[in-house]
């Protein structure tokens, strides 16, 4: 299966990797393993750990690491890390507010009110989260892929069947392969663990799931490709007010443009991928967005670093199994419009933590998994509706035409719509 994420020209600059990153499991056993150290996997290892759960987080990539990302964390993101206790160390990043988005098309500019934004570079925010996570109690395996292996008799039952059973026993384990190092061969270890549940919370590509075929992601027609650049630079090498998210929007797609509490430009870009190919690299394609809107590019482009991800927008099959649960992007992608992406993936860490714990204690049984994809259906699915219906108009100029006299003539629309996909959603109710 592809890597979800590939630098596509040179490598740069990260900060510090976490303390005590161990260099192999610890034990055979687990409470729960988490595959991925993004927001959603970090948030639910830090989760499970503070409640005394034996927890081993694992990261394919060496940390910390770069992604491609806005960077721009929402007040429902916010609002969440608070209430898991995380406020002060989310201060403690020195993260940048954000008050307003500009979106800038064909030289023409709409500024909209975007109050209780915070803008952190991805790279310190999951290191963080990790590092939170250890001090919790959990273990950092980075170097590390790992894949849930099917149940034992999966050949002769569904993983839903199996389910079925497993709830009068309560018995099963399950149990994921991990391969820590590098090429050459020789140099891979590997290490089967087991665990009482597994959170896959490793992003587009569904990686930790290619042995269970019953998990399969489908990418929409259309889906655009990520781009993602950061590179050193003040405020002074663009146009661009400090606490503004600037948006360039063109036919080949759009690209976001924060400056980073690390006094770095991150930017961020949805792109067709055929406009991908026309432009020859990823950097001219970058080039030609901001060109078409009309606006100049930071000092330091031409030397980025360009990151680039498989095809967005998808829907994955199923967000639950046998002492499995799905989290964050791998329950499948929807063009986040600025900062519901990590506030969706903190959403469902939340939500899953808390079940998993009651699953654990009651008897694992497909109403844990029901219970769960009810919950993510209801405040993860249906509250992405409103960032759909922005990208549908952010790839048709007419549209976007349309929205840039509406926006100026109905402001209460926008704020609405603004409002609506920062606040927390009514559905996430107590979990027993
Ligand atoms: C262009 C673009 C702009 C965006 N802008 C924003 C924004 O401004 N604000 C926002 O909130 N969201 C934004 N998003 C969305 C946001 O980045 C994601 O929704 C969010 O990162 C999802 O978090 P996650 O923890 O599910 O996955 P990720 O953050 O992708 O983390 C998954 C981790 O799993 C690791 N991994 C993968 N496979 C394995 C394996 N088999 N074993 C072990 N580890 C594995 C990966 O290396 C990775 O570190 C943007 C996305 C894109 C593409």
């Amino acid at each position: 299966m592809a890597d979800s994420e590939v630098p596509v020209n040179s490598e740069t600059d990260l900060p510090t990797r976490p303390e005590s990153t161990v260099r192999q499991p610890c034990r055979d056993h687990y409470d729960f393993v988490v595959i991925g150290a993004g927001v959603a996997g970090s948030l639910a290892a830090y989760l499970a750990a503070r409640q005394g759960m034996r927890v081993l987080l694992v990261e394919r990539q060496r940390f910390p690491r770069a992604k491609v990302c806005g960077c721009c964390l929402n007040s429902r993101a916010q609002q969440l890390l608070q209430q898991a206790g995380l406020a002060d160390g989310l201060q403690a990043l020195s993260p940048v507010p954000t008050s307003a988005l500009r979106l800038q098309y064909r030289g023409r500019s709409l500024s909209l009110p975007m109050p209780g934004g915070l803008v952190v570079s991805r790279s310190r925010l999951d290191a963080w989260l990790v590092t939170e996570a250890v001090q919790a109690g959990a273990e950092f395996l980075d170097e590390t892929t790992g894949k849930v292996l099917p149940l034992p008799d999966a050949g002769r039952k569904s993983d839903s069947e199996t389910a079925e059973s497993e709830s009068e026993t309560d018995c099963a384990l399950r149990h994921v392969t991990l391969n820590s190092g590098t090429a050459p061969a020789a140099a891979v270890r590997e290490h089967v663990v087991s665990a009482r549940v597994v959170l896959a919370c490793d992003g587009l590509a569904l990686s930790s799931l290619s042995l269970l075929p019953e998990f399969h992601s489908e990418v929409s027609a259309g889906a655009r490709i990520g781009l993602g650049a950061t590179f050193p630079g003040t405020p002074k090498d663009s146009q661009q007010h400090p606490n503004e998210i600037l948006m360039a929007v063109a036919s080949q797609g759009y690209c976001g443009m924060v400056l980073t509490e690390d006094q770095q430009w991150n930017l961020a870009a949805a792109v067709d991928s055929r406009s991908l190919q026309r432009c020859g690299s990823p950097l001219n394609c970058l080039r030609d967005i901001f060109h078409s809107a009309g606006v100049v590019p930071p000092l330091g482009l031409d030397t980025a670093v360009v990151r680039g991800t498989i095809p967005l927008t998808r829907r994955t099959s199923r967000y639950a199994g046998t002492r499995l649960l799905l989290l964050g992007d791998t329950t499948g992608y929807v063009e986040p419009f600025t900062g519901e992406g990590m506030a969706w993936a903190i959403t469902a860490a939340t939500i899953a933590v808390p079940l998993a714990m009651r699953g654990l204690s009651l008897g694992w049984s497909r109403d844990a998994e029901h219970e769960y994809s009810r919950r993510i259906q209801r405040c993860v699915m249906r509250e992405q509706g409103v960032c759909r219906a922005l990208s549908s108009i952010l790839s048709h100029p007419l549209l976007l035409r349309l929205t840039f006299a509406g926006a100026s003539l109905l402001p209460a629309v926008t704020r609405t719509l603004i409002t609506r996909v920062n606040r927390l959603p009514r559905q996430l109710e107590p979990i027993e």
